[in-house]
């Protein structure tokens, strides 16, 4: 299997969620073996963990005082794609929010296409059990896996009842991350949302972008997008971030109640012995 990047120079343009600024992405084509590379202010950042800043809100990447941040819709659309290597140049250090989801970037290279390069594809294999638990019990684990690719069985269990408990457990394919992964958009309190504007956070945050749920209430108008919606949309964030391990993966994951946090620190322990893993 060879490595792949696009056919050609495209862009994708939209706002910031908390700048609410203009964010336009250059994307263009790249060498075999140089990887998933974001440019903002003349400094490259290669997307992998080791450069991951911040894993408040979204994950965010920083280098040499260049910073791109909520990268993870963007990541995870690029490894079900199969893009080994792009620039990314970034107008500005927030990535388009779009409408919250992995949609219309997926949509997007879709159309583009992508061209085999000359070198050999790499895979990450898990050979041992990894994990990281938090203090409160959310987790994420990496397990060996016999099948090639990614399988992900996430939990989720939220005390508001529009959300409650959800479980997703599939193999991931191309055809189950367009259908189900890559619609699911970002989700939050209504309570979340008041203080973040309070704060002079999310000025580019509307109903257009994400689901906002208040009480037992879902507020946009046209409900939930998909089935499971949030436990998707877990699932489309945990994608992105496994792929700034620089590899596609060939694990069964194991989550519960995790987020942009623990699939850091996982990568991080994953990466402490080289047997705990194998480049094919
Ligand atoms: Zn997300």
């Amino acid at each position: 299997m060879e490595q792949q990047t696009f056919e050609h120079q495209f862009e994708i343009e939209g706002i910031g969620l908390h700048s609410g600024q203009p964010s336009v992405l250059t994307f263009k084509p790249s060498e075999p073996d140089t990887g998933i590379v974001f440019a903002r202010d003349g400094v490259r950042i290669p997307a992998l963990f080791s450069n991951v800043s911040d894993t408040r809100n979204c994950t965010c990447l920083s280098k040499d005082g260049g910073t791109a941040s909520t990268i993870e819709h963007l990541m995870s659309a690029l490894y079900i794609a199969g893009v080994d290597n792009v620039l990314i140049e970034c107008s500005n250090a927030e990535l388009p929010i779009l409408d919250g989801s992995a949609e219309l970037l997926l949509k997007k290279m879709k159309q583009v296409g992508v061209k085999k390069q000359k070198a050999e594809k790499k895979f990450l294999k898990v050979l041992k059990p990894v994990s990281f638990e938090d203090e409160k019990g959310a987790f994420v684990r990496l397990n060996p896996r016999k099948e090639h690719g990614l399988h992900i069985r996430f939990e989720i269990d939220f005390p508001s009842p529009v959300v409650g408990y959800q479980l997703f457990d599939e193999d991931i394919t191309e055809e189950l991350f367009e259908k189900q992964i890559a619609p699911a958009r970002t989700f939050c309190e209504k309570s979340q949302i008041d203080y973040l504007k309070s704060v002079g956070l999310i000025k580019g945050g509307s109903l257009e972008n994400a689901v906002v749920l208040d009480g037992e209430k879902i507020l946009n108008p046209g409900g939930f997008k998909v089935e499971k919606e949030c436990v998707c949309h877990k699932v489309l964030d945990l994608i992105g971030d496994l792929y700034t391990s620089g590899y596609s993966m060939i694990a069964d994951v194991e989550a519960f109640k995790s987020g942009h946090r623990h699939n850091n620190e996982v990568l991080k322990k994953l990466f402490e012995s080289c047997e705990n893993y194998e480049i094919l």
